[in-house]
Protein backbone atom coordinates (compact mmCIF):
# COMPACT_ATOMS: atom_id res chain seq x y z
CA UNK A 1 0.00 0.00 0.00
CA UNK A 2 0.89 3.65 -0.48
CA UNK A 3 0.58 4.13 3.14
CA UNK A 4 -2.97 6.41 3.10
CA UNK A 5 -5.42 3.22 3.19
CA UNK A 6 -5.41 0.44 5.40
CA UNK A 7 -6.74 -2.15 2.73
CA UNK A 8 -6.02 -2.26 -0.51
CA UNK A 9 -4.14 0.06 -3.02
CA UNK A 10 -7.36 2.16 -4.65
CA UNK A 11 -5.04 2.35 -7.58
CA UNK A 12 -5.60 -1.11 -8.53
CA UNK A 13 -9.43 -1.99 -7.27
CA UNK A 14 -10.18 1.44 -8.71
CA UNK A 15 -12.78 1.92 -6.26
CA UNK A 16 -11.71 3.85 -3.47
CA UNK A 17 -11.92 1.88 -0.19
CA UNK A 18 -10.77 3.84 2.44
CA UNK A 19 -10.86 7.40 1.85
CA UNK A 20 -9.24 9.96 4.73
CA UNK A 21 -12.51 9.77 6.90
CA UNK A 22 -13.05 13.67 7.35
CA UNK A 23 -13.14 14.12 3.67
CA UNK A 24 -16.73 12.38 3.55
CA UNK A 25 -18.21 10.40 0.83
CA UNK A 26 -18.40 13.08 -1.98
CA UNK A 27 -16.21 14.34 -3.97
CA UNK A 28 -15.96 17.90 -5.17
CA UNK A 29 -15.53 16.61 -8.92
CA UNK A 30 -16.07 12.75 -10.17
CA UNK A 31 -15.20 12.38 -13.98
CA UNK A 32 -17.88 9.24 -14.09
CA UNK A 33 -17.93 5.90 -12.60
CA UNK A 34 -14.92 4.21 -11.82
CA UNK A 35 -13.12 7.50 -12.92
CA UNK A 36 -10.71 9.87 -11.45
CA UNK A 37 -12.18 11.89 -8.64
CA UNK A 38 -11.34 14.92 -6.62
CA UNK A 39 -11.93 15.95 -3.28
CA UNK A 40 -11.42 19.50 -2.13
CA UNK A 41 -10.45 22.99 -4.27
CA UNK A 42 -7.70 25.34 -3.93
CA UNK A 43 -8.57 28.52 -2.29
CA UNK A 44 -7.25 31.58 -4.91
CA UNK A 45 -7.09 34.76 -2.96
CA UNK A 46 -6.64 38.35 -4.19
CA UNK A 47 -3.38 39.52 -3.38
CA UNK A 48 -1.86 36.34 -2.68
CA UNK A 49 0.42 33.47 -4.25
CA UNK A 50 -1.52 30.27 -3.53
CA UNK A 51 1.14 27.23 -4.20
CA UNK A 52 -0.36 23.96 -4.79
CA UNK A 53 2.24 20.95 -4.24
CA UNK A 54 1.76 17.70 -5.02
CA UNK A 55 2.58 14.86 -7.78
CA UNK A 56 1.36 14.83 -11.17
CA UNK A 57 -2.00 13.12 -12.27
CA UNK A 58 -3.76 14.07 -8.66
CA UNK A 59 -6.12 16.53 -10.01
CA UNK A 60 -4.49 20.12 -10.38
CA UNK A 61 -5.67 20.57 -13.62
CA UNK A 62 -9.36 19.10 -12.74
CA UNK A 63 -9.15 21.39 -9.92
CA UNK A 64 -8.52 25.19 -12.18
CA UNK A 65 -10.79 23.79 -14.30
CA UNK A 66 -13.48 23.90 -11.96
CA UNK A 67 -12.29 27.51 -11.06
CA UNK A 68 -12.20 28.69 -13.99
CA UNK A 69 -15.76 27.81 -14.99
CA UNK A 70 -14.91 25.15 -17.58
CA UNK A 71 -16.13 22.20 -15.81
CA UNK A 72 -19.24 22.84 -13.11
CA UNK A 73 -17.83 20.50 -10.52
CA UNK A 74 -20.60 17.53 -9.67
CA UNK A 75 -19.83 16.60 -5.84
CA UNK A 76 -19.75 13.06 -7.51
CA UNK A 77 -23.27 12.79 -8.89
CA UNK A 78 -22.15 12.76 -12.46
CA UNK A 79 -25.32 11.19 -13.77
CA UNK A 80 -26.73 14.03 -13.27
CA UNK A 81 -24.72 16.93 -12.46
CA UNK A 82 -26.10 19.39 -9.74
CA UNK A 83 -26.82 23.33 -10.83
CA UNK A 84 -24.48 25.56 -9.67
CA UNK A 85 -26.30 26.99 -6.90
CA UNK A 86 -26.05 23.88 -5.37
CA UNK A 87 -22.51 23.76 -5.48
CA UNK A 88 -22.13 27.30 -4.06
CA UNK A 89 -24.40 26.24 -1.12
CA UNK A 90 -22.04 23.18 -0.75
CA UNK A 91 -19.42 25.96 -0.68
CA UNK A 92 -21.40 27.83 2.11
CA UNK A 93 -19.65 29.98 4.87
CA UNK A 94 -16.26 28.64 3.15
CA UNK A 95 -14.13 31.38 1.68
CA UNK A 96 -14.21 29.62 -1.56
CA UNK A 97 -18.23 31.00 -2.28
CA UNK A 98 -17.25 34.42 -3.10
CA UNK A 99 -14.80 33.26 -6.04
CA UNK A 100 -17.17 30.27 -6.99
CA UNK A 101 -20.28 32.45 -7.43
CA UNK A 102 -18.11 35.21 -9.07
CA UNK A 103 -17.34 32.17 -11.89
CA UNK A 104 -21.03 31.12 -11.48
CA UNK A 105 -22.08 35.08 -12.79
CA UNK A 106 -19.06 34.96 -15.57
CA UNK A 107 -17.44 37.97 -13.55
CA UNK A 108 -13.81 36.42 -13.20
CA UNK A 109 -11.53 36.32 -16.29
CA UNK A 110 -8.77 33.86 -16.25
CA UNK A 111 -5.25 33.29 -17.60
CA UNK A 112 -3.57 30.34 -17.66
CA UNK A 113 -0.08 29.28 -18.65
CA UNK A 114 -0.14 25.55 -19.58
CA UNK A 115 2.24 22.68 -18.40
CA UNK A 116 3.52 21.92 -21.50
CA UNK A 117 4.71 24.80 -23.16
CA UNK A 118 6.60 22.76 -26.24
CA UNK A 119 2.50 22.34 -27.34
CA UNK A 120 2.41 25.68 -28.17
CA UNK A 121 3.93 25.86 -31.64
CA UNK A 122 0.72 23.44 -31.93
CA UNK A 123 -1.67 25.83 -31.65
CA UNK A 124 -0.17 29.06 -32.85
CA UNK A 125 1.24 30.31 -36.46
CA UNK A 126 3.72 33.63 -36.30
CA UNK A 127 6.06 34.68 -34.13
CA UNK A 128 6.95 35.54 -30.61
CA UNK A 129 5.60 39.56 -31.16
CA UNK A 130 2.93 38.40 -32.77
CA UNK A 131 1.99 35.66 -29.37
CA UNK A 132 2.80 38.48 -27.29
CA UNK A 133 1.07 41.21 -28.65
CA UNK A 134 -2.50 39.05 -28.91
CA UNK A 135 -2.10 38.71 -25.06
CA UNK A 136 -1.34 42.08 -23.96
CA UNK A 137 -4.01 43.20 -22.65
CA UNK A 138 -2.38 45.30 -20.08
CA UNK A 139 -0.08 47.06 -22.20
CA UNK A 140 2.91 45.48 -20.42
CA UNK A 141 4.74 43.41 -23.06
CA UNK A 142 7.52 45.30 -23.89
CA UNK A 143 8.64 45.29 -20.26
CA UNK A 144 7.91 41.84 -19.65
CA UNK A 145 9.96 41.30 -23.01
CA UNK A 146 12.90 43.00 -21.29
CA UNK A 147 13.11 41.59 -17.97
CA UNK A 148 12.25 38.23 -19.60
CA UNK A 149 15.48 38.26 -21.68
CA UNK A 150 12.77 37.72 -25.03
CA UNK A 151 13.58 40.58 -26.54
CA UNK A 152 16.49 38.34 -28.98
CA UNK A 153 13.50 35.90 -29.99
CA UNK A 154 10.76 38.53 -30.82
CA UNK A 155 11.16 38.25 -34.70
CA UNK A 156 11.67 34.96 -34.24
CA UNK A 157 8.80 32.26 -35.24
CA UNK A 158 7.29 30.38 -32.59
CA UNK A 159 8.00 27.12 -33.83
CA UNK A 160 11.92 27.40 -33.86
CA UNK A 161 12.08 28.67 -30.02
CA UNK A 162 14.09 26.75 -27.71
CA UNK A 163 11.60 25.16 -24.72
CA UNK A 164 13.68 27.94 -22.59
CA UNK A 165 12.56 30.75 -24.49
CA UNK A 166 9.13 28.87 -25.53
CA UNK A 167 8.92 29.44 -21.08
CA UNK A 168 9.40 32.57 -21.06
CA UNK A 169 7.63 34.01 -23.75
CA UNK A 170 4.31 31.91 -22.71
CA UNK A 171 4.79 33.81 -18.82
CA UNK A 172 5.08 36.80 -20.47
CA UNK A 173 2.23 36.35 -22.97
CA UNK A 174 -0.43 34.77 -19.40
CA UNK A 175 0.93 37.74 -17.64
CA UNK A 176 0.12 40.40 -19.84
CA UNK A 177 -3.21 39.70 -20.24
CA UNK A 178 -5.83 41.13 -17.45
CA UNK A 179 -7.71 38.75 -15.45
CA UNK A 180 -8.40 38.47 -12.12
CA UNK A 181 -6.94 34.96 -11.69
CA UNK A 182 -4.06 33.59 -13.09
CA UNK A 183 -2.92 29.99 -13.38
CA UNK A 184 0.91 28.99 -13.63
CA UNK A 185 1.22 25.43 -14.36
CA UNK A 186 4.97 25.00 -13.55
CA UNK A 187 6.49 28.14 -13.87
CA UNK A 188 10.31 26.60 -14.04
CA UNK A 189 11.06 23.97 -16.64
CA UNK A 190 13.95 24.84 -18.68
CA UNK A 191 14.71 28.07 -16.80
CA UNK A 192 18.16 28.62 -15.02
CA UNK A 193 18.17 30.05 -11.74
CA UNK A 194 18.51 33.65 -12.36
CA UNK A 195 15.40 33.07 -14.61
CA UNK A 196 13.31 31.06 -12.43
CA UNK A 197 14.08 33.61 -9.71
CA UNK A 198 12.48 36.44 -12.29
CA UNK A 199 9.72 34.85 -12.90
CA UNK A 200 9.10 34.09 -9.09
CA UNK A 201 9.05 37.70 -9.13
CA UNK A 202 7.12 38.97 -11.76
CA UNK A 203 3.97 36.87 -10.19
CA UNK A 204 4.62 38.33 -6.60
CA UNK A 205 4.31 41.71 -8.71
CA UNK A 206 1.14 40.70 -9.84
CA UNK A 207 -0.32 39.57 -6.66
CA UNK A 208 0.92 42.77 -4.97
CA UNK A 209 -1.10 43.82 -7.98
CA UNK A 210 -4.31 42.51 -6.28
CA UNK A 211 -4.73 39.77 -8.51
CA UNK A 212 -5.10 36.00 -7.22
CA UNK A 213 -2.26 33.65 -8.10
CA UNK A 214 -2.07 30.31 -8.33
CA UNK A 215 0.78 28.09 -9.33
CA UNK A 216 2.23 24.75 -9.42
CA UNK A 217 5.47 24.37 -8.42
CA UNK A 218 8.12 21.52 -8.81
CA UNK A 219 10.58 23.19 -7.81
CA UNK A 220 10.99 23.69 -3.92
CA UNK A 221 13.49 26.38 -3.52
CA UNK A 222 11.31 28.37 -6.24
CA UNK A 223 8.14 27.93 -4.17
CA UNK A 224 9.22 28.27 -1.59
CA UNK A 225 10.04 31.92 -2.27
CA UNK A 226 6.86 32.53 -4.27
CA UNK A 227 3.87 31.35 -2.68
CA UNK A 228 2.00 33.08 0.49
CA UNK A 229 0.47 29.40 1.43
CA UNK A 230 0.36 26.15 -0.25
CA UNK A 231 -2.51 23.69 -0.95
CA UNK A 232 -0.59 20.13 -0.55
CA UNK A 233 -2.23 17.70 -3.04
CA UNK A 234 -2.18 13.92 -1.92
CA UNK A 235 -3.82 10.82 -2.78
CA UNK A 236 -3.39 8.00 -5.38
CA UNK A 237 -2.69 9.47 -9.32
CA UNK A 238 -5.56 8.90 -11.86
CA UNK A 239 -7.76 7.12 -9.11
CA UNK A 240 -8.63 10.39 -6.55
CA UNK A 241 -7.00 13.09 -4.98
CA UNK A 242 -7.26 15.30 -2.18
CA UNK A 243 -6.46 19.11 -1.72
CA UNK A 244 -6.06 20.00 1.83
CA UNK A 245 -6.70 23.36 3.55
CA UNK A 246 -4.00 26.23 2.90
CA UNK A 247 -0.68 25.79 5.20
CA UNK A 248 1.86 28.12 5.19
CA UNK A 249 4.42 27.81 2.97
CA UNK A 250 7.43 26.83 4.90
CA UNK A 251 4.88 23.69 7.04
CA UNK A 252 3.26 22.74 3.94
CA UNK A 253 6.54 22.02 1.96
CA UNK A 254 7.85 20.52 5.46
CA UNK A 255 4.80 18.41 5.81
CA UNK A 256 4.75 17.07 2.14
CA UNK A 257 8.96 16.17 2.58
CA UNK A 258 7.95 14.19 5.95
CA UNK A 259 5.01 12.30 4.17
CA UNK A 260 2.93 13.48 6.92
CA UNK A 261 0.15 16.25 7.09
CA UNK A 262 0.02 17.64 10.88
CA UNK A 263 -3.79 19.10 10.48
CA UNK A 264 -5.09 16.17 8.65
CA UNK A 265 -3.33 13.36 11.16
CA UNK A 266 -2.53 11.62 7.39
CA UNK A 267 0.11 9.94 6.35
CA UNK A 268 0.57 10.57 2.78
CA UNK A 269 4.07 8.85 2.01
CA UNK A 270 5.51 5.83 4.26
CA UNK A 271 8.66 7.35 3.91
CA UNK A 272 10.86 10.68 4.43
CA UNK A 273 12.44 13.15 1.63
CA UNK A 274 15.67 13.94 3.86
CA UNK A 275 17.74 16.79 3.17
CA UNK A 276 20.25 15.46 5.66
CA UNK A 277 22.30 18.58 6.72
CA UNK A 278 25.16 17.17 5.65
CA UNK A 279 28.67 18.44 5.34
CA UNK A 280 29.01 18.92 1.97
CA UNK A 281 29.55 15.43 0.37
CA UNK A 282 33.28 14.74 0.35
CA UNK A 283 34.23 12.72 -3.18
CA UNK A 284 35.35 8.95 -2.36
CA UNK A 285 38.39 8.20 -3.97
CA UNK A 286 38.01 6.42 -7.05
CA UNK A 287 39.99 6.01 -10.24
CA UNK A 288 39.61 8.37 -12.79
CA UNK A 289 38.32 7.77 -15.79
CA UNK A 290 39.87 10.45 -18.36
CA UNK A 291 41.49 13.73 -18.25
CA UNK A 292 40.85 16.46 -20.48
CA UNK A 293 43.29 19.28 -21.31
CA UNK A 294 42.36 23.29 -20.70
CA UNK A 295 40.81 23.85 -23.96
CA UNK A 296 38.31 26.69 -25.57
CA UNK A 297 35.80 26.51 -28.36
CA UNK A 298 34.82 29.51 -30.29
CA UNK A 299 32.13 29.11 -33.16
CA UNK A 300 32.42 29.80 -36.74
CA UNK A 301 31.06 33.26 -36.45
CA UNK A 302 32.47 34.27 -33.68
CA UNK A 303 29.63 35.46 -32.08
CA UNK A 304 30.32 33.03 -28.73
CA UNK A 305 33.46 31.54 -26.88
CA UNK A 306 34.12 28.52 -24.24
CA UNK A 307 37.21 28.29 -22.26
CA UNK A 308 37.35 25.10 -19.93
CA UNK A 309 39.82 24.92 -17.34
CA UNK A 310 41.80 21.51 -17.37
CA UNK A 311 39.87 18.65 -15.25
CA UNK A 312 39.54 14.77 -15.08
CA UNK A 313 36.30 12.98 -14.59
CA UNK A 314 36.41 9.96 -11.85
CA UNK A 315 34.52 6.69 -12.16
CA UNK A 316 31.97 6.17 -9.44
CA UNK A 317 31.00 9.74 -9.52
CA UNK A 318 28.04 11.96 -10.34
CA UNK A 319 29.69 15.47 -11.75
CA UNK A 320 26.90 18.31 -11.16
CA UNK A 321 27.07 20.82 -14.25
CA UNK A 322 25.57 24.19 -12.82
CA UNK A 323 25.38 27.68 -14.89
CA UNK A 324 23.22 30.06 -16.94
CA UNK A 325 21.42 28.63 -19.82
CA UNK A 326 23.48 29.97 -23.41
CA UNK A 327 26.58 29.93 -21.43
CA UNK A 328 28.53 26.63 -23.18
CA UNK A 329 27.28 23.02 -20.83
CA UNK A 330 26.06 21.36 -23.70
CA UNK A 331 29.15 22.45 -25.99
CA UNK A 332 31.47 21.61 -23.23
CA UNK A 333 29.15 17.80 -23.46
CA UNK A 334 29.84 17.88 -27.34
CA UNK A 335 34.08 18.73 -26.99
CA UNK A 336 34.33 15.92 -24.11
CA UNK A 337 32.11 13.24 -27.09
CA UNK A 338 34.25 14.51 -29.74
CA UNK A 339 31.16 15.72 -31.81
CA UNK A 340 33.20 19.17 -31.80
CA UNK A 341 36.68 19.89 -32.31
CA UNK A 342 38.21 22.36 -29.57
CA UNK A 343 39.88 25.22 -31.54
CA UNK A 344 43.50 24.14 -32.51
CA UNK A 345 42.81 21.05 -31.98
CA UNK A 346 42.09 17.63 -31.70
CA UNK A 347 40.92 16.13 -28.41
CA UNK A 348 41.33 12.44 -28.48
CA UNK A 349 39.15 10.87 -25.57
CA UNK A 350 37.91 7.90 -27.31
CA UNK A 351 34.88 8.46 -25.09
CA UNK A 352 31.21 7.00 -25.57
CA UNK A 353 28.71 9.41 -24.10
CA UNK A 354 25.22 8.42 -23.99
CA UNK A 355 23.62 11.50 -23.80
CA UNK A 356 19.97 13.20 -22.51
CA UNK A 357 18.75 15.87 -24.09
CA UNK A 358 17.06 18.79 -22.31
CA UNK A 359 14.54 19.04 -25.04
CA UNK A 360 13.31 15.02 -24.89
CA UNK A 361 11.34 15.08 -28.60
CA UNK A 362 9.95 11.84 -29.89
CA UNK A 363 8.74 11.17 -33.28
CA UNK A 364 8.78 7.41 -33.17
CA UNK A 365 5.79 5.39 -32.96
CA UNK A 366 6.24 2.82 -30.71
CA UNK A 367 5.89 1.63 -27.54
CA UNK A 368 7.36 2.51 -24.74
CA UNK A 369 8.49 -1.10 -23.64
CA UNK A 370 9.70 -1.90 -27.54
CA UNK A 371 11.43 1.41 -27.63
CA UNK A 372 13.12 0.24 -24.18
CA UNK A 373 14.34 -3.26 -25.26
CA UNK A 374 15.60 -2.42 -28.40
CA UNK A 375 18.10 -0.38 -26.26
CA UNK A 376 19.23 -3.21 -23.78
CA UNK A 377 19.31 -7.21 -23.77
CA UNK A 378 18.68 -6.08 -19.68
CA UNK A 379 15.12 -4.98 -20.50
CA UNK A 380 12.92 -7.23 -17.96
CA UNK A 381 15.51 -8.34 -16.32
CA UNK A 382 14.66 -8.36 -12.28
CA UNK A 383 17.61 -6.13 -11.91
CA UNK A 384 16.88 -3.61 -14.57
CA UNK A 385 13.15 -3.81 -13.04
CA UNK A 386 14.73 -2.66 -9.44
CA UNK A 387 17.41 -0.29 -10.67
CA UNK A 388 15.57 1.44 -13.36
CA UNK A 389 12.14 0.53 -14.73
CA UNK A 390 10.39 1.07 -10.42
CA UNK A 391 12.22 3.98 -9.23
CA UNK A 392 11.45 5.69 -12.54
CA UNK A 393 7.74 4.35 -12.16
CA UNK A 394 7.49 2.90 -15.76
CA UNK A 395 5.20 -0.18 -15.13
CA UNK A 396 2.17 1.92 -15.69
CA UNK A 397 3.26 3.35 -19.23
CA UNK A 398 5.09 0.49 -20.76
CA UNK A 399 2.43 -0.10 -22.90
CA UNK A 400 1.93 3.13 -24.03
CA UNK A 401 2.94 4.88 -27.10
CA UNK A 402 5.79 7.28 -27.14
CA UNK A 403 4.10 9.50 -28.84
CA UNK A 404 0.97 9.80 -26.38
CA UNK A 405 3.13 10.52 -23.15
CA UNK A 406 2.99 13.75 -21.13
CA UNK A 407 6.02 15.60 -20.85
CA UNK A 408 6.86 14.00 -17.38
CA UNK A 409 6.46 10.69 -18.34
CA UNK A 410 8.74 11.45 -21.74
CA UNK A 411 11.14 12.63 -19.27
CA UNK A 412 11.30 9.52 -17.04
CA UNK A 413 11.40 7.00 -20.42
CA UNK A 414 14.53 9.36 -21.46
CA UNK A 415 16.49 8.86 -18.66
CA UNK A 416 15.84 5.27 -18.44
CA UNK A 417 17.00 4.97 -21.90
CA UNK A 418 19.55 6.67 -21.25
CA UNK A 419 21.06 5.17 -19.09
CA UNK A 420 20.25 1.68 -20.35
CA UNK A 421 23.17 2.41 -22.89
CA UNK A 422 26.74 1.19 -22.74
CA UNK A 423 28.73 3.91 -22.54
CA UNK A 424 31.67 5.67 -20.40
CA UNK A 425 30.14 8.33 -19.38
CA UNK A 426 26.63 9.22 -18.99
CA UNK A 427 25.38 12.74 -19.82
CA UNK A 428 21.73 14.06 -18.36
CA UNK A 429 20.70 17.69 -19.52
CA UNK A 430 17.91 18.79 -16.99
CA UNK A 431 16.48 14.95 -15.61
CA UNK A 432 14.05 17.61 -13.20
CA UNK A 433 12.12 19.00 -16.14
CA UNK A 434 8.51 18.04 -15.85
CA UNK A 435 8.58 15.89 -12.78
CA UNK A 436 7.23 16.13 -10.13
CA UNK A 437 9.28 16.38 -6.15
CA UNK A 438 8.96 12.77 -5.56
CA UNK A 439 9.64 11.86 -8.78
CA UNK A 440 13.16 14.12 -8.54
CA UNK A 441 13.94 12.19 -5.91
CA UNK A 442 13.46 8.82 -6.80
CA UNK A 443 15.17 10.16 -10.08
CA UNK A 444 18.31 11.18 -8.45
CA UNK A 445 18.14 8.19 -6.26
CA UNK A 446 18.27 6.14 -9.30
CA UNK A 447 20.72 7.97 -11.03
CA UNK A 448 23.52 8.10 -8.09
CA UNK A 449 23.16 4.21 -7.32
CA UNK A 450 23.70 3.65 -10.76
CA UNK A 451 27.14 5.55 -10.86
CA UNK A 452 28.04 3.11 -7.98
CA UNK A 453 26.67 0.30 -9.37
CA UNK A 454 28.38 0.50 -12.53
CA UNK A 455 31.14 2.70 -11.58
CA UNK A 456 30.44 4.60 -13.84
CA UNK A 457 30.52 8.38 -14.56
CA UNK A 458 27.33 10.22 -14.79
CA UNK A 459 27.46 14.52 -15.36
CA UNK A 460 24.19 15.79 -14.43
CA UNK A 461 23.32 19.86 -15.87
CA UNK A 462 20.03 20.65 -13.55
CA UNK A 463 18.75 24.39 -12.37
CA UNK A 464 17.06 22.58 -9.13
CA UNK A 465 19.38 23.07 -6.27
CA UNK A 466 17.42 20.18 -4.43
CA UNK A 467 18.05 17.75 -7.05
CA UNK A 468 21.61 18.99 -7.57
CA UNK A 469 22.21 18.86 -3.88
CA UNK A 470 20.79 15.04 -3.84
CA UNK A 471 22.59 14.39 -7.20
CA UNK A 472 26.22 15.44 -7.13
CA UNK A 473 29.33 14.61 -5.73
CA UNK A 474 31.19 17.01 -7.53
CA UNK A 475 30.65 20.45 -9.12
CA UNK A 476 31.05 21.85 -12.74
CA UNK A 477 30.53 25.35 -12.33
CA UNK A 478 29.98 27.42 -15.38
CA UNK A 479 30.17 31.56 -15.35
CA UNK A 480 30.47 34.07 -17.79
CA UNK A 481 28.24 36.10 -20.10
CA UNK A 482 25.12 33.58 -21.80
CA UNK A 483 25.23 33.71 -25.25
CA UNK A 484 28.77 35.35 -25.64
CA UNK A 485 31.32 34.12 -23.49
CA UNK A 486 31.55 30.82 -21.01
CA UNK A 487 34.22 29.71 -18.30
CA UNK A 488 34.12 26.25 -16.98
CA UNK A 489 36.06 25.69 -13.76
CA UNK A 490 37.44 22.67 -12.88
CA UNK A 491 35.54 20.18 -10.98
CA UNK A 492 35.16 21.40 -7.68
CA UNK A 493 34.25 20.21 -4.47
CA UNK A 494 30.39 20.73 -3.29
CA UNK A 495 31.31 23.31 -0.73
CA UNK A 496 33.47 25.12 -3.15
CA UNK A 497 31.43 24.56 -5.68
CA UNK A 498 28.34 25.61 -4.60
CA UNK A 499 29.84 28.71 -3.20
CA UNK A 500 31.37 29.75 -6.37
CA UNK A 501 27.97 29.23 -8.30
CA UNK A 502 25.73 31.08 -5.49
CA UNK A 503 28.29 34.06 -5.62
CA UNK A 504 28.07 34.95 -8.97
CA UNK A 505 23.92 34.91 -8.62
CA UNK A 506 24.77 36.87 -5.18
CA UNK A 507 22.28 34.11 -3.20
CA UNK A 508 22.81 32.63 -0.25
CA UNK A 509 20.91 29.40 1.08
CA UNK A 510 19.70 29.08 5.32
CA UNK A 511 18.41 25.57 5.98
CA UNK A 512 15.41 25.13 7.85
CA UNK A 513 15.37 24.07 11.06
CA UNK A 514 12.94 21.38 10.98
CA UNK A 515 13.75 19.06 7.42
CA UNK A 516 17.20 20.92 6.74
CA UNK A 517 16.29 21.37 3.50
CA UNK A 518 17.80 24.72 1.75
CA UNK A 519 15.85 27.98 1.86
CA UNK A 520 16.59 30.96 -0.18
CA UNK A 521 17.58 33.58 1.91
CA UNK A 522 16.45 37.21 1.90
CA UNK A 523 18.36 39.35 0.02
CA UNK A 524 19.82 41.80 2.80
CA UNK A 525 18.65 39.99 5.44
CA UNK A 526 20.46 39.37 8.42
CA UNK A 527 21.57 35.66 7.32
CA UNK A 528 22.41 37.02 3.76
CA UNK A 529 25.07 39.45 4.67
CA UNK A 530 26.35 36.98 7.36
CA UNK A 531 26.84 34.22 5.21
CA UNK A 532 28.38 36.40 2.33
CA UNK A 533 31.02 37.94 4.72
CA UNK A 534 31.95 33.99 5.93
CA UNK A 535 31.89 33.20 2.04
CA UNK A 536 29.59 30.65 3.04
CA UNK A 537 26.83 30.94 0.23
CA UNK A 538 25.23 27.35 1.02
CA UNK A 539 26.50 24.53 3.55
CA UNK A 540 26.43 26.48 6.97
CA UNK A 541 28.11 23.90 9.24
P1 LIG B 1 -2.81 16.88 -12.63
O1 LIG B 1 -3.13 18.23 -13.18
O2 LIG B 1 -2.63 16.86 -11.15
O3 LIG B 1 -1.64 16.22 -13.33
P2 LIG B 1 -5.36 16.14 -13.85
O4 LIG B 1 -6.40 16.96 -13.17
O5 LIG B 1 -4.92 16.58 -15.20
O6 LIG B 1 -4.09 15.94 -12.89
O7 LIG B 1 -5.88 14.66 -13.99
C1 LIG B 1 -6.23 13.85 -12.87
C2 LIG B 1 -6.82 12.55 -13.38
O8 LIG B 1 -8.08 12.79 -14.00
C3 LIG B 1 -5.96 11.85 -14.41
O9 LIG B 1 -5.93 10.47 -14.12
C4 LIG B 1 -6.70 12.09 -15.70
O10 LIG B 1 -6.48 11.03 -16.60
C5 LIG B 1 -8.13 12.16 -15.25
N1 LIG B 1 -8.96 12.97 -16.16
C6 LIG B 1 -8.67 14.22 -16.58
N2 LIG B 1 -9.65 14.68 -17.40
C7 LIG B 1 -10.55 13.69 -17.50
C8 LIG B 1 -11.80 13.55 -18.20
N3 LIG B 1 -12.30 14.53 -18.96
N4 LIG B 1 -12.45 12.38 -18.08
C9 LIG B 1 -11.97 11.37 -17.31
N5 LIG B 1 -10.81 11.44 -16.62
C10 LIG B 1 -10.10 12.59 -16.71
P1 LIG C 1 24.12 25.76 -22.60
O1 LIG C 1 24.15 24.28 -22.81
O2 LIG C 1 24.93 26.24 -21.44
O3 LIG C 1 22.72 26.30 -22.55
P2 LIG C 1 25.22 25.85 -25.31
O4 LIG C 1 26.53 25.17 -25.23
O5 LIG C 1 24.07 25.08 -25.88
O6 LIG C 1 24.83 26.46 -23.88
O7 LIG C 1 25.38 27.19 -26.16
C1 LIG C 1 26.23 28.26 -25.81
C2 LIG C 1 26.11 29.38 -26.83
O8 LIG C 1 26.61 28.92 -28.09
C3 LIG C 1 24.68 29.84 -27.11
O9 LIG C 1 24.67 31.22 -27.29
C4 LIG C 1 24.32 29.11 -28.39
O10 LIG C 1 23.35 29.86 -29.11
C5 LIG C 1 25.64 29.08 -29.11
N1 LIG C 1 25.77 27.93 -30.02
C6 LIG C 1 25.53 26.64 -29.70
N2 LIG C 1 25.77 25.83 -30.76
C7 LIG C 1 26.17 26.64 -31.78
C8 LIG C 1 26.58 26.41 -33.15
N3 LIG C 1 26.62 25.17 -33.67
N4 LIG C 1 26.90 27.47 -33.88
C9 LIG C 1 26.89 28.73 -33.37
N5 LIG C 1 26.52 29.01 -32.11
C10 LIG C 1 26.17 27.99 -31.31
MG1 LIG D 1 22.26 23.06 -23.21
Amino acid sequence: TCGICVEKCPFDAIEIINLPQELGDEPTHRYGENSFALYGLPIPEKGKVTGILGPNGIGKSTAIKALAGEITPNLGNFDEPPEWDAVIDEFGGTELQPFLKGVRDGEIDVARKPQYVDQIPDSFDGNTRALLESADERGVVDELAERLSIEPVLDSDIDTLSGGELQRVALAATLARDADFYFLDELTPYLDIDQRVTAARLVRELADDDRAMLVVEHDLAVLDLLADSVHVAYGEPSAYGVITSPKSTRNGINEYLKGYLDNENMRIRPETIEFEEHAPRVASRSETLVEYPAMSKTYGDGAFSLDVEAGEINRNEVLGIVGPNGIGKSTFAKLLAGRLEPDGGDLDLDLDIAYKPQYVEVDQHMRVDAFLSSITDDFGSSYWETEIADPLQLGRIMEQNLTDLSGGERQRVAIAATLSRDADLYLLDEPSAHLDVEQRVLAARAIRRYAENHETSVMVIDHDIYTIDLLSDRLLVFDGEPAAHGHASTPLGMRDGMNEFLANLDITFRRDENVGRPRINKPGSQKDKQQKRDGEYYYTQ
